[in-house]
């Protein structure tokens, strides 16, 4: 099973990922974590990556195809894979294809998650990351037991650079008008699988499963 998770920033592409990725045994490809450890390690891409980041913009498309070439090779992808936060232009999803025919693999499904702004900014803002475990929580939906700190380890909990509002509103912006367009893109290709990204984390997860050889459409999620 090869997929790709598409959506906007804050849907819980990430978290979805996670879950299945694991239920089902496949690698959890995240092209914004790759590039936050590529930062936390100081390296040439990271440095720039950073530059990008930090602002809610993308990342030029040659660095992100190379970094995901170069992950495409590692053995755990070999059973199958989900990517989480790429493609996220056109160019990249040219690119992978390109990258996928000479692999001779194809992708099986695209699950677009849906959700609006309001929802998505409320999520967003909330978000908290373990600075030890890497968990998710959010200060809405799931509060922590302990102020500031994560419920699995007890790392500090800190809010990621790009999760501040104003950011925020540029990287809606950003997913409108460069990442958005890969929905009737993938649609074309029938590759498309529609599901509403608002309800909780097990919901949203039963409904993938629900849809993995199944392809439904916009109408009937
Ligand atoms: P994410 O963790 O997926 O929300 O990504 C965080 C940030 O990393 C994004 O706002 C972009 O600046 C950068 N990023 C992640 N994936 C990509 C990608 N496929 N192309 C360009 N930039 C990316």
């Amino acid at each position: 099973m090869r997929l790709i998770f598409l959506g906007p920033p804050g849907i819980g592409k990430g978290t979805q990922a996670k879950l299945i990725s694991k239920k089902n045994s496949l690698a959890h490809l995240s092209t914004g974590d790759m590039l936050r450890s590529h930062i936390k390690q100081e390296t040439e891409v990271g440095l720039l990556a950073k530059s990008y980041m930090d602002k809610g913009k993308l990342v030029p498309d040659s660095v992100v195809l190379e970094m995901v070439r170069n992950r495409l090779g590692a053995p755990d992808t070999s059973s199958g894979f989900i990517f989480d936060g790429f493609p996220r232009t056109k160019a990249q999803a040219r690119g992978f294809e390109e990258l996928l025919q000479s692999l001779d693999l194809f992708i099986d499904q695209v699950i677009y998650l849906i959700g609006d702004d309001a929802i998505l900014l409320e999520r967003l803002s909330g978000r908290r990351t373990c600075s030890k475990c890497g968990k998710i929580t959010n200060l809405i939906f799931s509060p922590p037991k302990v102020e500031k700190r994560c419920d699995q380890c007890g790392g500090e909990l800190f809010q990621r650079d790009d999760d501040k509002e104003e950011v925020i509103l540029k990287r809606l912006d950003v997913y409108r008008d460069q990442t958005k367009p890969l929905v009737e893109y993938y649609d074309k290709k029938g590759l498309l699988v529609w599901i509403s990204g608002i309800e909780t984390v097990k919901e949203v997860a039963g409904k993938i499963e629900e849809h993995f050889n199944d392809k439904p459409t916009k109408e009937s999620c």
